[in-house]
């Protein structure tokens, strides 16, 4: 594995260093407050290219890889993990269709999302199918040369502002994961609703609802693959995309430390700044060492997905040790902060409620553990 990034590599995280620098960090703590969605902000990413890394040249995208795409959402993650999750979504719903789609299929959706600014959505949870991807019973029929959907999917980022939608849906809930099919879906397509928005404990910038769908029909050519080829677009889709979450765990991380760094030689007790105190140093060295080996785990997965070795374990190492260690880190951050790290005033306490989320969503960290001893104890 060579750890050394390309001239453009350097440039591209830099690019993303200095976008979340100027346009997240300042106003971050105002779309937590209010939840609003950061539109503005998504433009001006989409303008400068940090959307839809992954999406190949030939339908208008960067063509970048997954270790480009991880550089990228550390940098961004940095500023405002939920601004990150907005904006790795579009390229969450845009792998299935890297992965399946034919032609046409590319070319029509990813080449919408690099023309026109617009979001799209994954929609595989349901509200009681979240790990049990298996256990979804959102049904798809068969009507004539056209598939009629309906169901609910829960948890949806971007569910109410995406333009269109990747959608797993079942023939038969007791052919399990044999019966899931995918699909792309425009959002305008008659039947198809955003639900609410999930009022969040952190990520708050991102958009999060339900979608409904009801009676919607949509012609043979949604079809991503093959009508039994769903759960494994999806397992593959999670190969790809934990690692971002890694890395967004990285940003998460690196951001506790710069700021537990610089309080901790400002905030002085018993005469002397906190950082001369060993409990804060051990503290702070624990942080560095979870960095760096988030990151280490983070651009291995990365590396192995883009040599086109999807191994599943190895993202989920990647995803479990970033998104424990961030949990950990931003719980010390707002330690080192005493009682100002309980307070709005410092943007500790929203780094830690930013981190619970990457041990939920894409898998959880216990689900993450599942898929490694499993692969530890070969299916037995
Ligand atoms: C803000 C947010 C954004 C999201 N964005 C999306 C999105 O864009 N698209 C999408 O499809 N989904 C999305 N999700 C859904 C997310 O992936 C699920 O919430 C997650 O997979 C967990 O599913 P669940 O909530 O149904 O929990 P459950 O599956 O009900 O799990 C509950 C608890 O039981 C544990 N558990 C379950 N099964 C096992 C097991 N076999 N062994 C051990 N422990 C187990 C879990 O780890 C968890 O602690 C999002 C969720 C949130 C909160």
């Amino acid at each position: 594995m060579d750890l050394s990034f390309s001239e453009e590599q350097v440039a591209l995280a830099q690019t993303a260093r200095e976008f979340s620098r100027k346009e997240v960090i300042p106003k971050a703590a105002h779309y937590d407050e209010t939840g609003e969605f950061p539109r503005e902000i998504f433009k001006k990413a989409w303008e400068t290219g940090l959307m839809n890394v992954e999406v190949p040249e030939a339908y208008g995208g960067l063509g970048g890889t997954c270790l480009d795409n991880c550089l990228v959402q550390e940098e961004v993650a940095f500023g405002c993990a939920g601004i990150n999750t907005s904006l790795s979504a579009s390229s969450l719903a845009a792998t299935p269709l890297l992965i399946a789609g034919d032609e046409a299929q590319k070319k029509k959706y990813l080449g919408k999302l690099t023309s026109e600014f617009c979001f799209a959505a994954y929609c595989c949870s349901e509200p009681d199918a979240g790990s049990d991807v298996a256990g979804m019973r959102t049904r798809v029929t068969r009507h004539g040369d056209d598939y009629v959907l309906n169901g609910q999917k829960r948890w949806i980022t971007n569910g109410g502002v995406a333009d269109f939608y990747t959608v797993f849906a079942t023939f038969d809930p007791a052919m399990k994961h044999k019966g899931i099919a995918c699909f792309v879906v425009d959002a305008n397509t008659p039947g198809v609703k955003a639900g609410r928005k999930e009022n969040k404990m952190g990520h708050r910038a991102s958009n999060t609802t339900d979608v409904i769908f009801e009676d919607v029909k949509i012609p043979k050519s949604a079809l991503l693959g093959s009508e039994d080829g769903g759960f494994k677009i999806a397992m593959k889709t999670f190969d790809k995309s934990r690692p971002w979450i890694a890395a967004s765990a990285a940003g998460v991380i690196r951001r506790a430390l710069e700021e537990s760094r610089n309080y901790s030689l400002e905030r002085r007790t018993f005469g002397v700044p906190i950082a001369s105190h060993q409990a804060i140093q051990f503290m702070l060295a624990d942080m560095a060492i979870a960095y760096e080996s988030t990151r280490l785990l983070t651009h291995k997965a990365a590396w192995l997905v883009d040599k086109g070795d999807f191994t599943s374990v190895v993202s989920a190492y990647a995803k479990t040790y970033g998104a424990d260690a961030a949990m950990r880190v931003t719980v010390d951050a707002v330690q080192i902060f005493g009682g100002y790290g309980y307070t709005k005033e410092y943007p500790v306490e929203k780094l830690m409620r930013d981190a619970k989320l990457l041990q939920i969503y894409e898998g959880t960290s216990q689900i993450q553990r599942v898929v490694i001893a499993r692969n530890i104890l070969g299916g037995k």
